[in-house]
């Protein structure tokens, strides 16, 4: 039976090399980075019908996972897009869509990539998996591996939140806890990954894993009908999501689907602005050497040549990128929460941060329909813990109580 997937090549970003669909992790005439091609004119021929079921692997025929029976699932994508006119009122735009990526298994955006990522460690035969993470991807990746009955190797961040170490020590049987940031074991790791001991589960080549992050630019635009927001804000720490989600909207533009593909808005946290900082300066990425940020999932100094890519792409298609303090970030955390009861995680709402400061800056315009991507859950957060110190109640005061605080 031909599959459904309608994955053609890997194509060269640089030179335009193309190579069947076999594990590659970069072009071998230029060392460039390589990408996912697809059979447009049947996209364009057949239309969104294509697509069938929910959830992530609803839309297989744009992703590069030829066997159903690799397709493991623990209930990705398919996560809401939250209309937010209380918040969009405060922001002062005329429409606020947040595409929140926390009711995922694991919590994160993560859960799309990890997918398809261990999917593909199956179709290409591999025993293991491996990822050098500050958490989310730890988690996700280990998850996602005991799901396909494969050992995985994560490597964590030693600040990591101690909800994401639990859950990492709970799905993983090999955690192993790293000195220092992501940039100091991920340069090495990288070279390891030649020697295939372990599927490539990181985020600095392996366009298999990337690709699932794509599904987030098809599940926005069916959920508008197909007229997606006019901005769309993605997180960036390696810039995966960024990528592959305005590669998404690439692909329905060239396939005849939607009009246009939104504005794209590359996110970071200050402390790690490596992408936002070349954009601002019209200069290469010159790598960072980052400390603690509180949008951990964004603490990546040198994000590489995806970094560059996400550059080229900023320059490419008139985007935008602006980075947030941790101070703003937190302030964004608890504003959503409060404004539309949404409780995420400071990497999940460095977007949102980021959107306040440019529509501050008036550097995007606030009558236009914009789109954050919120990527991670509140539950996963570390912080205090709010007062326990406990009231006993009888009728009167109770009475009392609940009068003047509602009354
Ligand atoms: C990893 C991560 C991101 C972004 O990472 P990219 O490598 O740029 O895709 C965003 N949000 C969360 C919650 C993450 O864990
Ligand atoms: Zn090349």
């Amino acid at each position: 039976m031909k599959s459904d997937s309608l994955a053609e090549s890997l194509t060269c970003i640089d030179c335009g090399a193309t190579y069947p669909l076999t594990y590659r992790l970069e072009c071998e005439r230029c060392r460039g980075l390589l990408e996912l091609r697809y059979d447009i004119a049947r996209l364009r021929a057949v239309g969104p019908e294509l697509f069938s079921g929910s959830g992530l692997w609803r839309y297989a025929p744009v992703l590069p996972i030829a066997d159903p029976a690799h397709r493991l699932t623990l209930g990705e994508g398919g996560t809401p897009l939250l209309d937010c006119p209380r918040l969009a009122g405060e922001l002062g735009v005329r429409r606020l869509l947040l595409k929140f990526d926390g009711p995922n298994p694991t919590g994160t955006v993560k859960d799309r990539s990890s997918a398809t990522a261990v999917a593909a460690a199956l179709g290409f035969g591999y025993r293991a998996t491996s990822v050098v993470s500050s958490g989310n991807a730890g988690s996700s990746v280990a998850a996602y591996s005991a799901r396909a009955g494969l050992p995985s190797l994560i490597f964590a961040y030693e600040r990591a939140s101690a909800p994401k170490l639990l859950h990492m020590a709970a799905t993983t049987t090999n955690l192993i806890i790293y000195k220092g940031v992501y940039d100091d074991l991920i340069t090495i790791w990288d070279r390891l990954v030649e020697e295939r001991l372990f599927f490539d589960c990181g985020a600095s080549r392996n366009a298999y894993k990337q690709e699932g992050k794509k599904t987030l630019a098809y599940e926005i635009a069916e959920q508008t009908r197909w007229t997606p927001p006019d901005v769309v804000v993605a997180p960036v720490a390696v810039g995966e999501t960024f990528i592959a989600t305005a590669r998404g909207f690439r692909e329905m533009r060239e396939a005849g689907w939607i009009a246009r593909a939104p504005l794209m808005v590359a996110a970071q946290a200050t402390r790690a602005n490596g992408v936002a900082r070349a954009f601002r300066d019209g200069t290469a990425i010159t790598p960072l050497k980052i400390g603690y940020t509180v949008a951990e999932g964004l603490a990546a100094g040198d994000p590489g040549k995806k970094g560059a890519w996400v550059l080229r792409l900023l320059r490419e298609g008139k985007g935008l990128a602006g980075d947030a303090e941790d101070d703003e970030i937190l302030a964004a955390q608890r504003r959503l929460a409060r404004v539309e009861g949404i409780w995420a995680g400071p990497t999940g709402v460095a977007t949102l941060a980021v959107l306040a400061r440019l529509l501050a800056q008036k550097q995007l315009d606030p009558a236009q329909t914009i789109c954050a991507i919120i990527s991670e859950t509140g539950l996963k957060t570390e912080a205090e813990p709010p007062s326990r110190t406990a009231i006993a109640f009888d009728d009167a005061t109770l009475r009392r109580l609940v009068i003047e605080r509602l009354g």
